[in-house]
């Protein structure tokens, strides 16, 4: 493992949002988000940003392959592989988080908290009981490594998503239903007024074509389902319909590809994106990343949360 080059957090913060920016703009331009979406899905512990220089970072060493799965080298270990020799870190930013109380008139407030490794919880110093709060108190850079940089025993594990669901499955389509309940949200399968599926947040109501095919269904309940988490309150839809279908039909492309439903539907999915933003796509799609990865890990989350149940 390499050691740290001698540059400053400002510094590389610096360099990492210019690289960003350009990236974005290749990446847009090249018509590789496609790409860059795939990417996403095996990444969710990362953010988005972080996202983009793992993959660009890639590109620029010539792999062959892009990065599928990257992990401080520790963590590499603990699953016995190692780093392969001559191989460089990739530095991304992680926030630092430190765990503090936060019961009000404590004498421990908004001090570090104890770790009891019985429980596996932070407690605060003074009263187990308290409040505990996660506070951000800045980013750091940390090496990772991709897993072609690393060798040793067979990774097997990594994909469990893919693995447990094949295609569109009706436990699938249960656990999306049921995900929307959690919102308040009743999903009907009937008559959608000659739409593929709609979401009205006034009725709290997805309506999906009784007449398509069950796995379009899947998809197009993970786009209305993205309407529903991301455009509760918004009262310009007619104006900036671009933007919103822009977000939803990326969630729906992201949370697909994650949950391991491919399909013919993919280019429809870049065809659906480019026809609602005409001139505008490359500036919408760079405006709604943030917004489409953030949702489809919310969907993803707790889709991934309810199996283990
Ligand atoms: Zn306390
Ligand atoms: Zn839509």
């Amino acid at each position: 493992m390499e050691t740290k080059e001698k540059l400053s957090n400002v510094e590389i913060v610096e360099n990492i949002t210019k690289r960003l920016e350009e990236s974005i703009d290749e990446l847009i331009e090249s018509n590789d988000w496609k790409k860059y979406l795939s990417f996403v899905k095996g990444q969710h512990p990362y953010s988005w940003n972080n996202t983009f220089l793992i993959m660009f970072e890639g590109i620029l060493r010539g792999w062959e392959k892009p990065a599928t799965y990257v992990r401080g080298a520790k963590q590499w270990e603990k699953v016995g592989r190692t780093i392969k020799k001559g191989e460089k870190a990739i530095w991304i930013l992680a926030p630092r988080i430190q765990f503090v109380c936060n019961e009000k008139g404590c004498s421990g407030f908004n001090q570090r908290t104890l770790w009891n490794k019985f429980s596996r919880v932070n407690t605060c110093k003074i009263d187990a009981r308290h409040r505990i709060e996660k506070k951000m108190l800045g980013f750091m850079s940390v090496p990772v490594f991709d897993i072609q940089q690393t060798e040793g025993e067979p990774i097997t594990d990594f994909v469990p998503l893919k693995d447990e669901v094949q295609g569109a499955t009706d436990k699938l389509w249960d656990d999306l239903t049921e995900l929307a309940e959690k919102y308040g949200f009743k999903v009907i399968v009937g008559n959608a007024l000659g739409t593929d599926g709609f979401c009205t947040h006034e009725k709290k109501e997805i309506v999906i074509d009784e007449n398509a095919e069950f796995g379009y269904r899947v998809k197009t309940l993970i786009h209305e389902m993205a309407h529903m988490i991301l455009h509760a309150d918004i009262n310009d839809y007619q104006l900036n319909r671009a933007r919103y279908e822009t977000e939803a039909e990326g969630v729906a492309y992201v949370v697909a590809e994650a949950l391991g439903i491919h399909s013919e539907s993919d280019a429809y999915s870049f065809g659906y994106i480019a026809t609602w933003g005409k001139d505008d796509t490359k500036k919408l799609v760079k405006e709604s990343l943030g917004r489409i990865q953030k949702c489809a890990n919310e969907i993803i989350g707790q889709i991934e949360a309810g199996f283990e149940i």
